[in-house]
C-alpha cells in the first residue's frame, strides 16, 4: 500500500463486533475472563487496549516500521528509549534540541549517570569524534528546533551500524509524510503526536516505531512496566488525524513555501531559515531525504531587536502567538522569551536563537490572509 492509503487503512480492520468503520474508543480498564488468565487477547488496558493498538500499528504503518508503541506524551515515549540505557552509557545529540528533550536528558538522566554530548550533528565526522566504547545511543531531531538545520540520517544511520550503536530519530517535525527514517537507517522513531500526526491541537500523545522484534519486546516492556501508556479517547483522537494527514501535510508545505519566500523577499527581514531554499546550508541532505520541506519556518529581523520581535508577534492575527507546532491553524512562537528562555542569552545566541528569531508553524488556511497577517504585523 502507498502512504495516503496506509495513513487511512495502515492497521485498522472494521470492528470485529458490529463492524464500525473507525475503531470503537475502548474506554474500559479490564476485560472479562472465562478462567483464570484466558481472554480475548487483552487483561488490562496499560498493558494493552484495542483503541491504543490500533492506533500503534497505524502508526507503525505509516512509518514502515513493524511494531509501535503509543505513549502519555512525546517525553513520555523520549523517556522510554532512554530507559534502555545503563548508568555509565553515553548519548550523542544535536545541540539545537527540542527544549524539553533536553531537559529530559540534562535534569533527570544525567543524575542517573548518562553523559550526553550536544554537538552539531550537520557534518558525521564531527559525530563520529564523539563515539567511544561508552556510546550508546545518537539522538537525531531533523529538521531543528528552532533553526531548521537538517541532519543527514542515512550518515548517522551508516556510523551507528558500524559502532554498533541505536540510532533513535524524532520525526515530530517531518513526519513520515516527509521523511521515513527507519528506511535511512534509524532503529527507533519517536513522535509528539501532538503536532502533525494528530495535527488539531486537541490531543497531547507519544509514539514509537521499530521494525526489530527484539528491539520492540524491550520497549514493551518499558512502555508496561513504566506506565506511561495513553488513554483510549486520546489514541482516537490521533488515529482520526492520521487519517487526514496526507492532505494537511502537502498544503503545510505548500503555504510554507509561500511565506517562507514571502519573508525572504521583505525588506525588514535578515534570515530566514526553511531548509526548501537552496542556499540552506543541508539543503542537498533535505532534497535527499525529504519529500518536501513542510511548513515550520524561523526568521530573524534586521537589527535583531527584542522587542520589535514582540511588537510583531503580538500584532499578529491570523497566526495565534502560543507554543507547539502542526495543528491546522498557524502558530508563531518567539524562541528567546518563550521555548528558549530558560536557556542564557550566551548560550542561545551560540545556536542561533537571536532576540529577534520568530518561530512560525505554518497552517493550512489561506495563504493569502496568511500573508496579509504577516505584512501588516511586520509593517
Ligand atoms: C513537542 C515536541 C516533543 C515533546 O512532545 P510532547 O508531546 O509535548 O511531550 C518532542 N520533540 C519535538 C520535536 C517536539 O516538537
Amino acid at each position: 500500500m502507498k502512504f495516503n492509503t496506509k495513513a487511512i487503512h495502515g492497521g485498522q480492520e472494521p470492528d470485529l463486533a458490529y463492524g464500525s468503520v473507525m475503531p470503537p474508543i475502548y474506554q474500559t480498564s479490564t476485560y472479562a475472563q472465562t478462567t483464570p488468565g484466558e481472554h480475548k487477547g487483552y487483561a488490562y488496558s496499560r498493558s494493552h487496549n484495542p483503541t491504543r493498538h490500533a492506533l500503534e500499528n497505524s502508526i507503525a504503518s505509516i512509518e514502515n516500521g513493524h511494531f509501535g508503541l503509543a505513549f502519555g506524551s512525546g517525553l513520555a515515549a523520549i523517556d522510554a528509549i532512554l530507559k534502555l540505557l545503563q548508568p555509565g552509557d553515553e548519548v550523542i545529540s544535536t545541540s539545537d534540541l527540542y527544549g524539553g528533550s533536553y531537559r529530559l536528558f540534562t535534569s533527570i538522566y544525567k543524575k542517573f549517570g548518562i553523559k550526553f554530548h550536544f554537538i552539531g550533528m550537520q557534518d558525521s565526522e564531527n559525530i563520529e569524534a564523539y563515539i567511544n566504547k561508552k556510546t550508546k545511543l545518537i539522538w537525531v531531531e531533523t529538521p531543528t528546533n528552532p533553526m531548521m538545520n537538517i541532519i543527514d540520517i542515512k550518515a548517522c544511520g551508516f556510523l551507528a551500524k558500524k559502532h554498533n550503536l541505536l540510532l533513535a530519530v524524532d520525526n515530530t517535525f517531518a513526519t513520515p509524510y516527509l521523511q521515513q527514517p527507519l528506511d535511512l537507517g534509524a532503529d527507533i522513531v519517536m513522535h509528539s503526536a501532538t503536532k502533525y500526526l494528530g495535527g488539531h491541537s486537541d490531543v497531547v500523545l507519544g509514539a514509537l516505531v521499530v521494525k526489530d522484534k527484539e528491539l520492540a519486546d524491550k520497549l514493551y516492556f518499558i512502555q508496561n512496566a513504566s506506565g506511561a501508556i495513553c488513554g483510549p479517547q486520546d489514541s482516537f483522537l490521533v488515529l482520526r488525524g492520521i487519517k487526514t494527514l496526507h492532505v494537511r501535510m502537502q498544503r503545510h508545505c505548500e503555504n510554507g513555501r509561500a511565506v517562507a519566500e514571502y519573508l525572504a523577499n521583505h525588506p525588514k527581514i535578515e534570515k530566514v531559515y526553511w531548509p526548501g531554499f537552496e542556499n540552506h546550508p543541508n539543503h542537498s541532505v533535505a532534497k535527499a531525504q525529504m519529500k518536501d520541506y513542510g511548513g515550520m519556518i524561523s526568521f530573524s529581523t534586521k537589527g535583531n531587536n527584542f522587542e520589535e520581535a514582540i511588537k510583531i508577534v503580538e500584532n499578529l492575527n491570523v497566526f495565534t502567538l502560543a507554543e507547539s507546532l502542526g495543528g491546522v491553524e498557524s502558530l508563531a512562537g518567539h524562541p528567546a522569551s518563550m521555548t528558549h528562555a530558560s536557556i542564557p542569552k550566551e548560550d542561545r545566541e551560540k545556536i542561533g536563537v537571536l532576540d529577534s528569531l520568530i518561530r512560525l508553524s505554518v497552517g493550512i488556511e489561506d495563504i493569502d490572509d496568511l500573508i496579509a497577517d504577516l505584512n501588516q504585523a511586520i509593517n
